[in-house]
């Protein structure tokens, strides 16, 4: 079986392995197939001189059309959006005091995030926070927060507060956002929504959201970047932070070029053709799955309500002689390495994403699934090697880096 990548494979000749990616838009595997559109405007203006705040401007009036805000820019990434924001709470336009954060001294610098809330997307939530000077106030316990959690936090020292929208977040339990705004809205505290991987541009500032931010590399198919979107007073805050802690998250031409141009392509991308492709992506791998030892594949819709389905893998290692997790490693070796969305695998069980492949993965895939069952179910011994010691692998490989 051959691939069906058209332009010859560049990973081949730099070494790299030609990985499927049916594991979502992660950084760690490069993000998200960026849309054509992108590709050509950033190699464009590659080349070419711009007055760079005159393409910010460009981006500006974009961003508020798609996302129903007043005003937007791009930067380095959602995770820098969080940075920049909160700090565009704690400055406002006071270019001395964005010229002297971190150090925060004479400012409100307290912002505020359910507990439930503070996760890891590669990095810690609150860590995005923290970066601009300001202090995390957690409030809450990670699987029950109020309102009264809200209202005895904010103080004179508040300066935001922060709602983020994520599959890893607890997902009960806690305040939606539509209060969560309307108690911070009714004691003047400004809400910034981390929206980063999120289909939906408008709903979260039409929740009440004063900032909502997005990744450009995710869904939109953009190049790496972050969009800041929301009320113009703070977004412009929010970019004049460009002159001070926002340098090291600077973006070039080429990105926010790309990012308009992937947020013009979402305007006129066939999205439910798209769906269609996907959920035959889905149908062929359960297919395939069906009638394996030990295996259930079932279709469900993503946890934060993306028009997207993923099939769930569940595996069960006395009959299939292969555990959930040993079953994704083995997919991930060989010629054509299939990485899986296997956050949860220790309980038995791993995602398949549908929204990054090339035509013709999806067959690859199947096949993949097809021989590494085969070979469990042929082995004399359950394939199980103790969880920890994947964990332990992974941050011993790190620790060699860049051996
Ligand atoms: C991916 C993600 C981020 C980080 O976004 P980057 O643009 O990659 O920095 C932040 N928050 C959530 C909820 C995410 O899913």
């Amino acid at each position: 079986m051959t691939d069906s990548h058209t332009p010859p494979d560049l990973r081949q000749s730099l070494g790299l392995r030609p990985v499927i990616n049916v594991s979502g838009t992660m950084t760690s595997l490069g993000a998200s197939i960026v849309v054509p559109e992108a590709v050509a405007a950033m190699s464009a203006i590659l080349p070419q001189f711009v007055e760079i705040n005159d393409l910010h401007k460009m981006a500006s009036p974009v961003i508020a059309r798609l996302t129903g805000g007043e005003a937007g820019f791009v930067t380095a990434s959602c995770s820098a959006g969080i940075s920049l924001a909160v700090a565009a709470t704690m400055t406002g336009n006071d270019l001395a005091a964005i010229e002297r954060l971190p150090d925060t001294a004479g400012l409100k610098d307290e912002v505020i995030i359910q507990t439930g809330h503070v996760v890891s997307y590669g990095a810690p939530v609150d860590q995005g926070i923290r970066l601009s000077g300001a202090r995390a106030v957690l409030i809450g316990q990670a699987t029950s927060c109020y309102p009264y959690h809200l209202e005895g936090a904010i103080n004179e020292r508040t300066a935001a507060a922060v709602f983020v929208v994520s599959h890893h977040t607890v997902q009960y339990g806690l305040i939606a956002l539509k209060k969560f705004a309307e108690v911070c809205h009714a004691r003047g505290v400004p809400v910034i929504v981390d929206a980063a991987s999120e289909y939906d541009l408008k709903i979260f500032l039409a929740q009440g959201a004063d900032i909502a931010l997005y990744s450009s590399h995710k869904f939109l198919g953009g190049p790496t970047g972050g969009i800041v979107a929301g009320r113009k007073e703070l977004v412009r805050s929010a970019f004049l932070q460009n002159m001070g802690i926002g340098r090291g998250m600077k973006l070039g031409k080429e990105s926010i070029l790309g990012t308009i141009a992937a947020l013009e392509a979402w305007e006129k991308r066939d999205h439910a053709g798209i769906r269609e492709k996907e959920t035959g992506y889905l149908n062929l791998w359960k297919q395939t799955l069906t009638g394996k030892p030990g295996v259930t594949a079932e279709i469900e819709p993503d946890p934060t309500n993306n028009p997207l389905d993923r099939l769930r893998v569940s595996v069960n290692a006395q009959e299939s002689h292969i555990t959930a997790w040993d079953l994704a490693d083995a997919l991930a070796r060989g010629a054509h390495p299939v990485i899986v969305r296997d956050h949860e695998a220790e309980h038995g069980y791993f995602y398949m994403d549908p929204c990054n492949l090339h035509p013709g993965e999806e067959k690859i895939v199947a096949r993949r699934l097809h021989e590494e069952l085969g070979k469990a179910t042929a082995s004399n011994e359950i394939i199980s090697t103790p969880f920890e010691e994947r964990y332990a692998r992974r941050i011993a490989g790190l620790m060699r880096w860049p051996d």
